[in-house]
């Protein structure tokens, strides 16, 4: 068993949200959707965004890859200013994104031709991600043709093999029943630990939360907020049915609460 340390205070720092604020004109006039707000990621951080829908996780996460633009404030990679989504910071949504005319194979090779324009050397790297994801096999089907928990490890694959420095994550096992969610959050934690790449993830489930990240940010709404940073100290892999688990999971419900009575 692996006993990785969740600490990551020694790594360089890669994302930095200065100050951001997001504010949207509705119906209703302006609607401040978050509230000024500071963070920093390191470099291979698995960096948990938990709270209740409409928050502003998605908006916040959007404006840290570059997707929303800020109402006031800056992101800043590796240090400097971001003006635009960069090609290594990847988004993946719950919507898979796959293209239903491309087979898997095609659809994880898709991206590859600025990087490798040997077609050799695009299948080869797409077959060794589908490996990864223990895909093997499913090479030559079509997206209607697999189930919502494999669609979903085709797009991992073919975000790994962009080799991004960063993954940005929106809900993605929102669709998928428990236990394919379950084998997703294993297999996403086993690849970010040898693959070594960053990871900011967005989430309303608490669990889900304490299983995967560093670091869990815990927002709130109205306006939307990270309330509070919770550092997750327990030893890899995470065992849901532990005590420690059991009691961080008790914690933080609690500290939610706390701050909804505020
Ligand atoms: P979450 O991801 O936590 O569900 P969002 O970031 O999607 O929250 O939304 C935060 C708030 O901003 C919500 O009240 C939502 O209705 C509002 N919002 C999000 N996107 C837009 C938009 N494009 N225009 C107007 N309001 C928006």
């Amino acid at each position: 068993m692996s006993t990785y340390s969740a600490s990551k205070k020694d790594q360089p720092v890669k994302i930095v949200a200065d100050y951001l604020t997001k504010h949207y004109d509705g119906r209703a006039g302006e609607k401040e959707a978050l509230e000024p707000t500071s963070l920093t990621i390191r470099d291979g951080e698995f960096f948990c965004l938990l709270g209740p829908s409409g928050c502003g996780k998605s908006t916040l996460l959007n404006m840290l890859a570059g997707f929303i633009q800020p109402s006031t404030g800056s992101v800043l990679i590796n240090n400097e200013p971001m003006f635009k989504p960069l090609p290594s910071y990847i988004m993946m949504s719950q919507e898979y994104g796959l293209f239903p005319w491309r087979t898997v194979l095609e659809n994880v090779m898709f991206g590859l031709e600025i990087k490798h324009s040997k077609k050799e050397e695009r299948v080869a790297i797409a077959q060794n991600y589908i490996n990864l994801v223990h895909l093997q096999g499913f090479e030559n089907s079509h997206p209607f043709e697999l189930s919502g928990g494999m669609k979903q490890r085709v797009a991992l694959a073919r975000t790994l093999a962009m080799d991004p420095e960063v993954i940005f994550m929106d809900e993605p096992f929102n669709a998928l029943d428990m236990v394919m969610r379950i084998g997703l959050q294993e297999e996403i934690t086993r690849i970010w630990a040898e693959h070594k790449k960053t990871i900011v993830f967005v989430t309303h489930d608490v669990e889900e939360a304490i299983y995967l990240a560093d670091r869990i940010a815990i927002m709130k709404h109205h306006p939307g907020k990270i309330e509070f940073l919770f550092e997750v100290n327990l030893p890899r892999p995470r065992e849901r049915g532990s005590y420690d688990f059991y009691t961080l999971k008790e914690e933080i419900l609690r500290e939610i609460a706390e701050t909804d009575r505020v």
